[in-house]
């Protein structure tokens, strides 16, 4: 497996915040409250826990589950497809988000063989401006899901590894 090295120049969305959700589930495992089989809710396949000998049986429990702008990106494939996560390794509490296709002004600044990066004119604002335009559709579906300032645009250089 190698590793390329990538440089991203432009606008990037940062996670501000995630939402947790409290989840009922429902597992078949040790009906002995005192059992770490059951405390773990550790699935079982058998009729009795192979730790204490207790009777397997159906458990109700209530699980927390975190959603973040990566679940949000993940679960519409459009959405996927326009911006995704340059964290490869998975999602982390402050999710670093950047368009998948550059954007417009990529093509001016680099050159041919993408080793310099000409930022002499270049207009923060306007590159800002453009990603919260273009991604309007997404950034209203962030802010639906996890409330409001639950993400913040800004502009860098970043080094993300693939
Ligand atoms: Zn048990």
């Amino acid at each position: 497996m190698s590793i390329d090295t990538n440089l991203h120049v432009g606008p990037y969305l940062v996670q501000l915040k995630t939402k947790e959700t409290e989840v009922e589930k429902t597992i078949k495992t040790c009906s002995n409250d005192n059992c770490q089989i059951n405390i773990n809710n550790e699935r079982q396949t058998s009729k009795f826990c192979p730790n204490c000998g207790s009777p397997v049986l159906e458990k109700i429990y209530i699980e927390t589950e975190i959603m973040d702008i990566c679940d949000i990106l993940c679960n519409n494939e459009e959405f996927e497809n326009e911006l995704s996560n340059i964290d490869q390794m998975g999602c982390r509490k402050d999710n670093i988000i950047i368009s998948n296709g550059g954007s417009p002004f990529d093509e001016d600044r680099w050159t041919e063989d993408d080793d310099i990066c000409d930022l002499t004119n270049v207009n923060v604002q306007e590159e800002i401006e453009w990603f919260k335009n273009e991604y309007k559709t997404i950034l209203e579906a962030i802010e639906k899901e996890l409330g409001e300032n639950a993400y913040e645009i800004k502009y860098g250089v970043i080094q993300w590894y693939s």
